[in-house]
């Protein structure tokens, strides 16, 4: 009898969704084997910053366990350490500019992930340091490095995959989780476009002194990710765990520093602004850090969070490299984008596949991203339980057509939160719009019920 071959997958995208089908697709291998390969265009795990800290709920919890080995699921708790019990409260808490509270979602305070991963309900969050997540996700990953995927030609037999290069690789199916900007998209789906909000996004993490992190928990309610809305269409958000870290080289030995995510996101048409132009240049993250405090001034009254607020910016390093094996934070301005999977009518089912960012990038406003690009590699994983060289195109849109609602379903979510937090509004609208999300937190909390989350 004619042994089948076994069938080759090549991932493209060595961030958290690629990483984890790789694992599950591995992990599976005893139902259904495959040769998987992965590359990054990165030429190492640390060449890109990969920091900041990412909500994981408990159906990317559950997503993630049931795709990674047990071995390396022990390794879990480094990237997303056990909540400080009666000290850190994981979830979401929005003021208005001023800090009165307007939105505290009821939720679950879990003991660890695995606890997040069993509850039925998303009203849970784990927060999790994301370039820890995908180191503890890169053991045993043979990824090949310094690989960017340019293009790929499709035949009657599989997919020759084009680098940059100048080399060729061929496989069975290939899995394009190379982020938002994805080669392999664009060829395959040249009509699936971005979302541009017209929102400009500034993201760093400073190590942030116990006493800033305590005015802004006692005085403003603040919950792990703790977020304010203004009049101007401008939003701050301050992501942290109550974890130390080590202390060395701050200020004041005697206190407690703890890592944090700030970002603020304004209007982008404030930048063109005439009067407004102060030099600021992307390529020089002192002059961005400027601009984000000058912007926070100009648009936000003063007031003791806006001046925590500044306080948390003074702290942004801006740090420069020019030695590409380092690691640093490229503060710079971003523009807020999404792309919604059902926006298009065609979406050809072959052996060309997306996952991920590159096929639904979303706002990051509910925290969903990650967790759905890790909720689509097991779907894929499981769809391709059923493959053979006959059958393939119907797995593979098995896992598409799943893929393609849930997720624009969130990323319309997203978008609508979004749009609600960063439409200017001035001060009656604010008051219209402040008084609803104190309307809609009353019930929620009367019955105990998340409306931001997915349940199931
Ligand atoms: C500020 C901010 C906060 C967020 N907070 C949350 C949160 O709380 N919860 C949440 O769930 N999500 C959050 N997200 C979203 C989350 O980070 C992303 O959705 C998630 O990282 C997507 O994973 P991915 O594997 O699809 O893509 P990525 O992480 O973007 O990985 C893509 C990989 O592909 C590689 N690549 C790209 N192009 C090529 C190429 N041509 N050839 C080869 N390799 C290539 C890249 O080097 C990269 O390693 C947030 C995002 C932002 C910006």
């Amino acid at each position: 009898m004619q042994q089948q071959k076994v069938p080759t997958v090549i991932i493209i995208g060595a961030g958290l969704g690629g990483l984890t089908l790789y694992h599950a697709l591995i992990k599976n291998k005893d139902k259904k084997e495959f040769n998987v390969k992965i590359f990054d265009r990165e030429f190492s795990p640390q060449a890109r910053w990969q920091g900041y800290h990412i909500a994981i709920n408990n159906f990317g919890a559950r997503s993630l366990i049931n795709c990674i080995p047990s071995s390396i699921a022990l390794n879990l708790s480094k990237a997303i350490p056990n909540p400080v019990l009666n000290v850190e409260y994981h979830g979401l808490s929005l003021t208005d500019h001023t800090g009165n509270l307007l939105l505290r979602p009821p939720d679950k305070q879990v003991k660890d992930v695995f606890e997040a991963a069993n509850l039925s309900v998303g009203s849970s969050i784990i927060i999790t340091y994301r370039d820890k997540l995908r180191h503890v996700l890169l053991e045993n990953v043979p990824v090949q490095w310094g690989k960017k995927c340019i293009s790929y030609e499709e035949t009657d037999d599989g997919v020759w995959i084009l680098f940059e290069d100048g080399s060729k690789e061929f496989c069975d199916i290939l899995v394009g989780a190379d982020g938002i900007n994805s080669p392999v998209r664009k060829q395959k789906l040249p009509k699936l476009q971005i979302f541009d909000y017209g929102i400009t996004i500034i993201v760093t993490d400073v190590a942030a002194p116990k006493n800033l992190l305590d005015r802004l928990i006692t005085k403003f309610n603040g919950k792990g990710v703790t977020q304010s809305v203004g009049l101007n269409g401008e939003t701050s958000v301050t992501i942290f765990r109550l974890i130390p870290i080590e202390q060395e080289n701050y200020e004041n030995k005697n206190e407690s520093y703890y890592r944090t995510t700030i970002f603020f996101e304004y209007p982008s048409k404030l930048d063109d602004v005439e009067h407004d132009k102060i030099k600021v240049d992307d390529n020089d993250p002192a002059s961005v850090v400027d601009h984000v405090k000058y912007m926070i001034r100009k648009l936000r009254p003063e007031c003791e969070l806006t001046n925590v607020i500044l306080e948390l910016w003074d702290l942004a390093v801006p740090k420069t490299t020019s030695d590409p094996s380092k690691t640093y934070n490229p503060i710079r301005r971003r523009k807020m984008q999404d792309i919604d999977p059902l926006s298009v009518n065609t979406w050809t089912s072959n052996r060309i596949t997306l996952l991920g960012d590159a096929a639904h990038t979303t706002s990051p406003v509910l925290g969903l991203g990650a967790n759905n690009a890790i909720e689509d590699a097991e779907v894929l994983s499981r769809a391709l339980l059923n493959y053979s060289s006959e059958n393939y195109i119907s797995c593979i849109k098995e896992y598409e057509n799943e893929m393609r609602k849930r997720n624009s379903t969130e990323v319309l979510k997203s978008r609508f939160v979004e749009i609600r937090n960063t439409t200017p509004v001035g001060y009656i609208g604010c008051l219209f719009r402040n008084n609803l999300l104190r309307i809609i937190n009353t019930i929620m909390n009367f019955f105990n019920y998340n409306l931001l989350a997915r349940n199931g």
